[in-house]
């Protein structure tokens, strides 16, 4: 990944070894981590050999930077001369060199599409591509843009508008069911408006300028059964409008998800509050203008700019509280995210995010993820593994079956931590497995004090059989895991030689 730190990083062995599925990341040599790589960029050095010109690149010439010592790859129509950059990337030579001299888009969205590559990679720019619309994936300026993109077939969405007096609504037409609020995610950003709808693997974009001013308080229904999206805007003058705008870019196409960029607006800190010696759950406030919920189980990406480069790095939300139903929320739903966060002192990202003081801003990408909320049905025996912060997708996932998820018999956590110290919301934890007789915690402690009484060591045979007791012998089970990598592959190994099944088991990984 190109902004994870490093100098042999992650140490083998370390927790911090956060790799996507089958990646592998390669030690880097001393001096080469992504502060020296910042440092770099800052010193004013010609990265690209062509002393500040930017160039047309064709596809021909493209072709012959191909080795490693002049080495120029094309990511969404940008030209890019990544030889400089290739001793600092945590992926390896091999990985860049897959892209040499050609269009490696498709590879950088399969690996790391969330990675802030234009800030990273900004002094290396040589140029764009030179007009050729099958390698300008998402580059096309607003004027080559008509609102009859390809799409797929006659059961792709569509949409339509209408207005009154002092609104308009903008109706998207899904022909799907099971389209509910987390599918929506709506941005108006002075008077353009992007709205995705998400469909299993794809997206439905809307994006457009809209031709006349709009209040910033917007409104999103979803009619499920039908699969019909509304989005309602106020006017600012009642005036009627002619036409709804002028189409942006990618506007009403239906494409892979993956293809559509991570989108990020700027959310306020509201509130930090400390909840172990090293963890705080921060809250941040949406724009008013944007509709955003995440998915259980899925995450976002916060960006900071961090000594001048645009530093982005992955948070679960969770919700306020694991006790937020039998409390009032302090602030209303939907409008604010939480984030537990764990600060590492030598961290690259944590700090600058606890230097934030209330009332700045912190860019949120729309949500990722791969969990399918649909593995919870039905579920009788949910068990759940979880080391240090790898708790966080556990709390909504906890919350959502407890509540939602009727054939539920029992939920049992067990959670790994180093000392009683670090576990996040002990008391909260405890709290629900009083009131709720379906819910049982296990705490387990790597380096406990002498005083402690309760379950130590690591992730083994031994804790899992004697915590993966069924309620019954044939129930339903599901089991989720999350924690530093090496937990989580250890986790699945041996749930895997306990016998369950891969679809039985969902492991959170990069
Ligand atoms: P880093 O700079 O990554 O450093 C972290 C630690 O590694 C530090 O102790 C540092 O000293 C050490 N380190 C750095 N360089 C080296 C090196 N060369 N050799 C050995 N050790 C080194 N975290 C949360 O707290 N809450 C969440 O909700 C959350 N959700 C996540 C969701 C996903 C999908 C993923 C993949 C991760 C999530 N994380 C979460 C982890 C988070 O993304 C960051 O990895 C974490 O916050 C550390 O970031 P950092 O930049 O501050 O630290
Ligand atoms: P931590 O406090 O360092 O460790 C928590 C517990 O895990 C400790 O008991 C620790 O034991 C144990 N542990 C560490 N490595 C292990 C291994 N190889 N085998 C078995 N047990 C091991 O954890 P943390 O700093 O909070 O880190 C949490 C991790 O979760 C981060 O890497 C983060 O990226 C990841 N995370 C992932 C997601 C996701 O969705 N993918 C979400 C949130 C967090 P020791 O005392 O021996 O270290």
């Amino acid at each position: 990944m190109l902004n994870v730190p490093s100098q042999a990083f992650p140490a083998p062995g370390s927790q911090q070894r956060v790799a996507s599925q089958g990646r592998s990341k390669v030690p880097l040599k001393q001096g080469r981590s992504l502060m020296d790589w910042i440092r770099l960029t800052r010193s004013g050095k010609d990265l690209t050999g062509l002393k500040g010109r930017l160039i047309d690149v064709t596809e021909e010439e493209l072709k012959t930077h191909n080795k490693k010592d002049d080495c120029w790859i094309c990511i969404r129509g940008l030209v890019y001369n990544v030889s400089p950059y290739m001793e600092y990337h945590p992926g390896g030579e091999d990985e860049l060199m897959r892209a040499a001299g050609a269009d490696g888009t498709d590879l950088f969205n399969e690996v790391h599409r969330w990675v802030n590559y234009e800030s990273m990679l900004k002094e290396c720019l040589v140029g764009r591509m030179a007009v050729k619309p099958a390698a300008l994936k998402g580059m096309r300026p607003k004027s080559q843009v008509t609102d009859t993109l390809p799409r797929e077939g006659p059961s792709s969405p569509s949409y339509d508008w209408f207005q009154t007096e002092s609104s308009v609504t903008i109706v998207i037409y899904t022909k799907q069911k099971n389209i509910n609020l987390d599918s929506v995610i709506v941005d108006l950003q002075d008077d353009s408006l992007r709205a995705e709808v998400v469909i299993k693997d794809q997206s439905y974009l809307i994006h457009i300028e809209l031709s006349h001013e709009v209040q910033e308080n917007i409104s999103v229904r979803v009619i499920e059964n039908v699969g019909k999206v509304d989005i309602v805007l106020q006017k600012r003058e009642n005036i009627p409008w002619k036409c709804l705008g002028q189409p942006l870019e990618k506007h009403d196409s239906f494409i892979p998800k993956k293809d559509t960029g991570l989108y990020y607006r700027k959310c306020q800190l509201i509130s930090k509050e400390y909840v172990t010696h090293d963890t705080r759950l921060f809250c941040l406030m949406l724009p008013p203008s944007t509709h955003l919920q995440v998915p259980v189980g899925h995450h976002v990406y916060l960006m900071l700019s961090v000594t001048g480069a645009e530093i982005v790095k992955p948070y679960t939300p969770v919700s306020e509280s694991l006790l937020s139903d039998f409390k009032e929320p302090v602030f209303p739903p939907n409008k604010y995210i939480y984030f537990l966060i764990k600060i590492y002192p030598d961290g690259l990202f944590t700090p600058e995010l606890d230097r934030l003081q209330i009332g700045d801003f912190v860019s949120v990408s729309s949500p990722e993820g791969n969990f399918k909320l649909s593995k919870l049905q039905e579920v009788e025996d949910l068990f759940l593994l979880a080391a240090g912060t790898g708790f966080t997708p556990m709390v909504n996932i906890l919350k959502y079956s407890l509540t939602s998820v009727s054939s539920l018999r029992k939920v049992k956590l067990m959670f790994f931590n180093k000392t009683e110290d670090d576990i996040i919301w002990r008391c909260q934890l405890e709290k629900l497995a009083f009131k709720d007789k379906r819910f049982d915690i296990e705490f387990v402690l790597s380096t406990p004090s002498s005083e402690w009484n309760g379950k130590r060591g690591h992730v083994s045979p031994a804790l899992l059989s004697e915590f993966l007791e069924r309620s019954l012998e044939n129930s339903r089970v599901f089991l989720c895991i999350c924690g530093p990598t090496p937990f989580t592959d250890e986790g699945i190994r041996l749930l895997h030689d306990l016998n369950f099944s891969t679809d039985e088991i969902h492991g959170f990984t990069a």
